[in-house]
C-alpha cells in the first residue's frame, strides 16, 4: 500500500507530516467537528481513479456544519475542486479513502459552538476492504445504545459521536464478533458502528427510518435506488424490532467503508441459511459494478480524478 504524502491544511497543499494542530485546539478537546468519508476507486484499464458521489458527501457535510455552527469559507464546488487537486497530487494507483474534516480550530477552553474560529482540512489514505465483503461476518446486538438526536445527533457525522461507535465496535471485537448492531434508546434497530443496515424478508428490503438515529448514509440511498431501478425490489423504511434480526432471510451492512458487507450470523443465530443470500449477492455485484464505473447509466455518480 502506498503512503499518503500530502494534505490540504490551512488553505494550502502541504506535506502530511507538517499538517499538525496545537494541543489546545477546541475540536481535539471536545470533538466539535464534522467529517466525511469518501471513496476513490482505481480503474486499472484507464489508469485513473473515480470518486463516488463526492457532491452528495459534501452536501451532507455542509448540512452538518449547520448543525454544529461551523462556518466554512468554501462552497461545494471549491470543496470538490480542492479534493480533486489533492487526489491528483497523491496519484495513488489503488483504491483509497478521502477524509474531509471541518472543525472548531480556536485554541480555547469551554464546550460551546459560538465565538470560535473554524477551519477545514482533507487527507487521503489507501484503503481496500474496511470490513469483509467476501466471506460474510458475525455480529452481535451491542449493549451500548445509539446516541439520540436530542443528545448527540447521529445524522450530524460529528467527530465526538464516534466515541459511541468505538464503544460498540470494541465490545463486539472483544466478545469475538466482527461488528455490532446498535439499538435506539427506545429499543429499535438503528445501524452498525459505522454503517447502515438492511434486512431481506419475503423478497423485500427493510431498513431503519432516518428518524431512528442513523447516519443518513449515501450508500443506503444508493442501494435503495439501485434495488428499485435495477432489481425491481422495494425498500420499506420502518421501525425494526431486535427479534426481526433473528428471523430475517438475509442481512447486510452498507457504507462507504463497509461497501456491501453480508452478515451471516447475529447473536449466535444464523441469518437465513447461514450463507450469503441470493439477493445480497446480486446487490453486491450491482454496487461494485456501479462504483467501478461498469454501468454507464450511473456514471454521473463518479468524478474522474
Ligand atoms: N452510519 C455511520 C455511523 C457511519 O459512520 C457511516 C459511514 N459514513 C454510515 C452509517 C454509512 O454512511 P455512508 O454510506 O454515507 O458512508
Amino acid at each position: 500500500m502506498q503512503k499518503p504524502q500530502f494534505a490540504y491544511f490551512r488553505g494550502d497543499m502541504v506535506n502530511i507530516d507538517d499538517a499538525n494542530v496545537n494541543i489546545r485546539t477546541h475540536s481535539l478537546q471536545y470533538g466539535t467537528a464534522v467529517f466525511e468519508g469518501i471513496r476513490g476507486y482505481w480503474n486499472e484499464s484507464e489508469k485513473s481513479s473515480y470518486i463516488f458521489r463526492i457532491r452528495e458527501h459534501y452536501e451532507r457535510m455542509l448540512f452538518n456544519c449547520k448543525i454544529m455552527m461551523i462556518n466554512l469559507k468554501y462552497d461545494i464546488d471549491e470543496l470538490i475542486e480542492t479534493t480533486l487537486k489533492l487526489c491528483k497530487k497523491e496519484d495513488y494507483n489503488e483504491d483509497y479513502y478521502i477524509r474531509p474534516y471541518a472543525y472548531k480550530s480556536s485554541l480555547a477552553i469551554g464546550p460551546k459552538l459560538i465565538g470560535l474560529e473554524d477551519d477545514f482540512f482533507i487527507y487521503t489514505i489507501p484503503m481496500g476492504d474496511y470490513i469483509d465483503t467476501e466471506n460474510g461476518i458475525k455480529v452481535c446486538v451491542s449493549s451500548w445504545q445509539r446516541v439520540s438526536d436530542n443528545a448527540l445527533p447521529a445524522r450530524g457525522k460529528i467527530a465526538g459521536s464516534y466515541v459511541n461507535s468505538a464503544l460498540q465496535k470494541t465490545e463486539a471485537i472483544l466478545n469475538g464478533y466482527d461488528e455490532a448492531i446498535v439499538l435506539t434508546q427506545d429499543g429499535h434497530v438503528s445501524e452498525g458502528s459505522a454503517m447502515n443496515l438492511f434486512l431481506v424478508k419475503d423478497n423485500k428490503l427493510h431498513t431503519p427510518l432516518t428518524t431512528d438515529d442513523i447516519l443518513e448514509g449515501i450508500t443506503r440511498r444508493t442501494i435503495i435506488e439501485l434495488c428499485q431501478n435495477e432489481l425491481g425490489i422495494e425498500t420499506v423504511e420502518r421501525k425494526i424490532d431486535r427479534t426481526e434480526l433473528y428471523t430475517a432471510d438475509e442481512m447486510f451492512f452498507v457504507g462507504t467503508g463497509a461497501q456491501v458487507s453480508p452478515i451471516l450470523e447475529v447473536d449466535h443465530r444464523s441469518v437465513g441459511s447461514g450463507k450469503i443470500g441470493k439477493l445480497t449477492k446480486n446487490i453486491m455485484q450491482l454496487y461494485f459494478d456501479v462504483v467501478r464505473g461498469k454501468i454507464k447509466k450511473y456514471s454521473n455518480w463518479l468524478t474522474k480524478v
